[in-house]
């Protein structure tokens, strides 16, 4: 029998590791768990990141799809990957393809409900080669000070606003979202820093990469998250270059309009920020020499609209004052942390039912494309 969409959603990390491991035990996964032992969650909860193989050990052509990468973000994905397991199951899988699931890659941030690692590092902007100089983004030096207050009161953010704006008249909008977000490796307290050296997370995920994927010839990828806003519709963020094998045939699984950068920017709400050390790009060099791969970064919009650029900013300064200004233990905590979580992960039935309509035929849609892959791939072997 169908479950509700809301059975599929927890109230912790904890909860929802736990509705994920049952969920993929009983379907039979080959599941494996790798404890962070650098951190803990709320009540020194212990963090976990676990992955389910589905199907075929020795499947060529595998399905890659991860959830949690920016911590908070992972109640969306851990769902609706549930919801598959529960509605779906490896008996939906096409003849030669696998499933991996990896749940809660950033379980620190999961668990507290932030979306940057135990380090304060946007894992999205850390798999790059650390030994090389890191990518530059001079301009953020400059609004590091406007953007970081000491304090949340309403003074310190008009403040904040006010030289936001003469930035902005300087440089124009777009730069400013830019230097905020595209990644800088300059700040340790300051937002989407990108870290000095390969997180937990991200030597985790390789390994598991390095060793399940081993016999891979085409992995699809995808890694849910959440956060624009809207109601849980989908928002396809392909990090291939437009034309080139791996966007095409992205594109032939969710269809052109939607890859279409255009439809993506709308949804978006602006024009996409410059991207560097995504995961996307590291798991596609790390199988570069066995596999070739293609897949999105897919959003739940899940925010509700923001009036005005201090709401806009609000939820990163909220993360970045409960991490480097007030603790986790600050009378206002609980509240900071409350209203974090209702951008990334709200408990709206309307957005969760949304979630797991549209993540499952995503899925469906997924599993298509590379059912069509693995009868190329068998073809071209003949
Ligand atoms: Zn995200």
């Amino acid at each position: 029998m169908r479950m509700k969409a809301s059975d599929y959603f927890s109230e912790s990390y904890a909860e929802a590791r736990q509705r994920f491991l049952a969920a993929a035990s009983e379907a039979g996964a080959h599941i494996e768990s790798y404890e962070n032992g650098n951190a803990r969650g709320p009540g020194g909860t212990r963090l976990f990141m676990d992955t389910a193989w589905f199907g075929p050990a020795n499947a060529e052509t595998v399905l890659l799809n991860v959830s949690g990468t920016h911590g908070a973000e992972g109640y969306g994905g851990s769902a609706a990957q549930t919801a598959w397991i529960g509605e779906m199951g490896p008996a939906a899988l096409p003849q030669g393809v696998a499933l991996l699931m990896v749940h809660a890659v950033n379980p620190f941030g999961f668990a507290w409900g932030l979306r940057g690692t135990e380090n304060n590092v946007d894992l999205n902007r850390n798999f790059l080669d650390h030994t090389k100089p890191h990518p530059e983004n001079p301009l953020y030096g400059e609004i590091h000070r406007i953007l970081c207050p000491d304090s949340m009161s309403e003074e310190a953010v008009q403040k904040m606003l006010s030289a936001g704006a003469r930035f902005v008249e300087k440089y124009g909008q777009w730069a400013l979202e830019d230097a905020i977000s595209r990644g800088q490796y300059t700040h340790p307290d300051g937002y989407h820093f990108g870290g000095t050296a390969p997180e937990w997370s991200n030597v985790t995920l390789s390994g598991i990469v390095a060793r399940d994927l081993a016999h891979a010839h085409r992995v699809g990828f995808v890694d849910w998250h959440s956060g624009p806003v809207g109601d849980g519709e989908l928002i396809y963020l392909c990090y291939s270059e437009p034309g080139s094998e791996g966007f095409q045939r992205a594109a032939q699984w969710w269809g052109r309009e939607a890859l279409d950068p255009k439809t993506v920017e709308a949804m978006w709400g602006s024009k996409r920020p410059t991207r560097r050390g995504t995961m996307f790009h590291g798991i596609e060099e790390m199988l570069a020499p066995h596999a070739q791969f293609s897949g999105a970064v897919i959003e739940f919009r899940s925010a509700q609209p923001k009036n005005n650029a201090a709401k806009a900013m609000r939820v990163p300064m909220l993360e970045r004052w409960l991490r480097f200004i007030g603790g986790f233990d600050a009378p206002e905590a609980a509240r900071y942390f409350e209203e974090i979580r209702e951008d990334y992960a709200p408990r709206r039935q309307s957005w969760r039912e949304n979630v797991i309509a549209n993540g499952l035929a995503c899925y469906e849609r997924t599993l298509d494309g590379l059912a069509g892959w693995s009868r190329e791939g068998l073809k071209a072997a003949d």
